[in-house]
């Protein structure tokens, strides 16, 4: 507790030197992580296999690649997102002029999840560098080899006087609760997050909060309009390609129509084959279950008696190789675990409606998720969903491909959470926009001032 306290000290000291606020600073440790990343290429696959048995394509993909592509936008931009901007005033200001000025917090924590252990500690860290901050990582314990290698590498790249690498579980996460934030940024589950928004208060520190929750897919039959191959590509490439569903904006459950469903179990299980061979148990593609817990509590969310009969593909497990096979179930009950939380692994739900429209008051009788993906052709029915439900985003006939949009900001509302960063959304979630007003000492308005009477009142 002391040692944590005597880090937050000597980062607050680095703040107050004014180092960070510097163009130059936040460009140099930028391009020290960019050089971190590409040098450690490797050594970041063997973490990634280690802790997930994440393969190095899917690692580049959505870990170190995601990562480059960030630090290479930040560099190219922060010198423009961190100047002043002019704002317009009204006539009744004449002669002033106004700008606002992004400052930067002081020292803000960034707490990172287990599942993508390396980008989604990187990634916020490039928007906290950027907006000229010091900030401490703490990466999740789960993922130890990740969350070792970057304790070893960022001392060895970035400031070590603004930038520092605490590792440690539930303990330490409880005691970097109880000091004192400029920002707290976290990524991970509901329930923690609420821990994390009590302890924020204290301080009344604000927060950006990443959250889970359900994300659903809507799959249409109204309109033929659009490829239903690629369709069943992307809807099996969203939810067991990335780290084999434990993610967050993967696709948690399926809706369709009722007629449609065995034509779409038949396409998913083919798809399936061909990304994953006919023994997905060998497929070096498929990563594994990140521990024992989370491996017992999918295997009891398709054990429990409602849900097993619903189970029309895949259903098999190694518990040696925390391997759970790509398991798709049919109508499971909707009170059952499986349909009330987050699943966060490869089982995948397919849910029947009588009509597809039925889709949208299905989603909105439950907690907001992080993403809707829809695979649809006909516009009007697009035009409801944007309309008629909330959700962090929403994703026609594609799966995941909004996380690495810089232009687009990313994050929940409601349970899913809240702020956003991503590109420049990531330079303001770690910026306080200052507003500065120059004034004229002429004209000068009397009726503003005391004694108050009719006549002031009538102008
Ligand atoms: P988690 O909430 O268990 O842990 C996240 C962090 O909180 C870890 O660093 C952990 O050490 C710390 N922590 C855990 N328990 C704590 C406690 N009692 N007090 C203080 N700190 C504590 O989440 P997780 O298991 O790492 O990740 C899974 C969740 O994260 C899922 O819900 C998933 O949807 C969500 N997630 C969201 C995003 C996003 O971008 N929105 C990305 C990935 C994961």
């Amino acid at each position: 507790m002391e040692r944590l306290a005597e880090s937050v000290a000597e980062l607050r000291q680095t703040f107050k030197s004014g180092k960070t606020r510097s163009v130059g600073w936040r460009k140099n440790q930028l391009k020290a992580l960019s050089e971190l990343v590409r040098d450690n290429e490797e050594k970041f696959f063997e973490a990634l296999y280690q802790d997930l048995g994440k393969h190095p394509v899917e690692a580049y993909r959505d870990e170190i690649g995601v990562v480059v592509k960030s630090v290479d936008c930040a560099l190219s931009c922060v010198e423009k997102w961190a100047a002043s901007k002019k704002a317009s005033l009204p006539l009744l200001f004449f002669p002033s002029r106004a700008e606002v000025i992004p400052e930067p917090f002081g020292v803000v924590l960034i707490f990172g999840s287990w599942n993508f252990p390396i980008s989604l500690v990187l990634d916020p860290l490039i928007g906290a560098i950027s907006a000229g901050n010091a900030a401490i990582l703490k990466p999740s314990d789960l993922a130890p080899a990740c969350s070792y290698l970057l304790a070893n590498l960022i001392p060895q790249y970035l400031d070590r006087n603004a930038v520092k690498v605490i590792e440690g579980g539930v303990d330490v996460s409880q005691q970097l609760l109880q000091q004192k934030w400029d920002k707290i940024f976290f990524t991970g589950s509901p329930s923690v997050g609420r821990i994390v928004m009590a302890a924020a208060a204290q301080h009344l520190t604000p927060v950006t909060l990443e959250l889970g929750g359900k994300c659903p897919a809507i799959v249409d039959t109204i309109s033929k309009t659009y490829d239903m191959k690629v369709t069943m590509k992307r809807i099996v490439g969203g939810k067991w390609g990335p780290c084999s569903g434990q993610a967050c904006i993967g696709i948690d459950y399926l809706l369709v129509e009722e007629k449609f469903a065995s034509f779409l179990i038949d396409s998913l299980q083919k798809i399936l084959r061909r990304f994953y061979g006919e023994n997905p148990r060998e497929s070096k593609s498929i990563c594994r279950i990140i521990n024992n817990h989370h491996f017992m509590r999918l295997k009891s969310l398709m054990k429990d008696p409602l849900v097993a009969d619903s189970i029309v593909h895949g259903g098999s497990f190694d518990e040696e190789k925390l391997f759970i096979e790509p398991t798709i179930l049919l109508n499971p009950p909707l009170d059952s675990e499986l349909m009330t939380g987050e699943i966060f692994g490869p089982l995948l739900p397919i849910i029947t409606l009588n009509n597809i429209q039925e889709s949208i008051e299905f989603i909105n009788s439950r907690p907001k998720p992080l993403a809707i993906y829809a695979f649809t052709g006909d516009e009007s029915f697009k035009k409801q969903i944007v309309a008629e439900t909330s959700s962090g985003c929403v994703v026609f006939n594609d799966t995941m491909v909004q996380f690495i949009c810089d232009t687009l900001p990313f994050g929940g509302v409601g349970q899913s959470g809240f702020g956003r960063y991503h590109g420049k959304y990531s330079f303001d979630t770690f910026s306080h926009e200052k507003s500065v007003l120059h004034r004229g000492f002429f004209p000068e308005l009397e009726p503003r001032y005391p004694p108050w009477n009719d006549f002031k009142l009538k102008f």
